[in-house]
């Protein structure tokens, strides 16, 4: 799908660097892959290098619970208009990592080897751009929804991936599902991943938590973005004059929750309070013409953001 010839490296790096207004040339690392040609990208933020680590996708059916104020109907004909669904979509995984100062920061973990085959390419990824999993300082988690905080646990016995890394958890969010209580408010389908939570996260002593404005390694900044969970974090990464916003989980797939920043997702805790945030940071990042990263955005999952109508278009860095 992004088949990189030594042409297009170049005109690759050339486009890429024009769209962020960047002074440095910016790199991209091809992977072999089974599925994809290319599963990481290497880039600059200043003198901050940030890597996009393809971790895999899960196909999902399209159904009413998808956006839970919009009809069937209506959903279908936006995913078509974005030419892609409308029956089926692909709901992609792409992690961030930075390397400064001699650090490896992680931004969520994928699912690791908890989830389904088509998943799980993380470590594999971060190998093939020359970045090692077993040296990794930092793991800076944004929420606890499965698909960012799965890769934490050894499937087989729940110990962990990272023991030497810092793990670096919203304080908001470890709060809301470490009570007690929590079991028995979460649907059945919820409680075993919230069981798993409270029988490990309180007892690693290598957990730290943050806030809102926390910096969390030099040139690295939290940034409350509640709504899609009660203690949704995302993050931005200034160096050099240059800004990336690692938005985490403000919206799902851009080609729909992007596009219409009003459709509540069915993975919202809260509605209402998700899209508030979404356009305040899409705003924001328009704003300050920064870079955007989305982990739900595919592959590559990075580029800038304007203004659509009454919602937002991405436009991904041509790799
Ligand atoms: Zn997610």
């Amino acid at each position: 799908m992004f088949e990189i010839s030594r042409r297009d490296l170049v005109l690759g790096s050339t486009g890429a660097a024009l769209m962020f207004g960047m002074k440095a040339p910016v790199s991209f690392i091809g992977a072999a892959h089974a599925q994809r040609a290319a599963d990481s990208l290497k880039y600059q933020v200043g003198e901050i290098e940030v890597f996009s680590l393809h971790e895999g996708s899960v196909e999902r059916a399209v159904t009413e619970a998808m956006v839970k104020n919009a009809s069937l109907d209506d959903v279908k004909k936006a995913l078509a208009a974005a030419g892609i669904g409308p029956d089926k979509i692909e709901n992609p995984y792409t992690v961030t990592a930075i390397r400064t100062g001699g650090k490896v920061v992680l931004f969520d973990t994928g699912y690791g080897n908890n989830g389904p085959a088509t998943v799980g390419k993380l470590a594999d990824n971060m190998k093939a751009a020359g970045l090692d999993p077993a040296a990794v300082s930092t793991v800076v988690i944004s929420h606890f929804h499965p698909d960012h905080i799965s890769g934490l646990w050894v499937k087989e016995t729940d110990a962990q991936v990272f023991p030497n890394a810092e793990i670096m958890m919203p304080e908001v969010e470890f709060k809301y599902w470490t009570d007690p209580a929590l079991v028995e408010k979460m649907p059945e389908a919820f409680r075993p991943l919230v069981k798993r939570i409270q029988a490990t996260f309180p007892t690693w002593k290598n957990v730290k938590q943050y806030n809102d404005g926390a910096d969390l390694v030099p040139g690295v900044k939290a940034i409350a973005t509640p709504g899609h969970t009660i203690g949704h974090m995302s993050f931005l990464v200034a160096s050099g004059g240059q800004q990336l916003f690692i938005q985490s989980d403000v919206s799902g797939i851009h080609q729909l929750f992007v596009r219409n920043p009003g459709y509540f997702s069915g993975f919202d805790a809260d509605g209402p309070q998700a899209e508030a945030t979404r356009r305040a940071f899409y705003d924001r990042v328009i704003a300050e013409k920064a870079m955007v990263a989305g982990y739900h955005f595919g592959f590559p999952n990075v580029g800038t953001l304007s203004k659509d109508g009454n919602g937002y278009a991405f436009a991904a860095v041509k790799a």
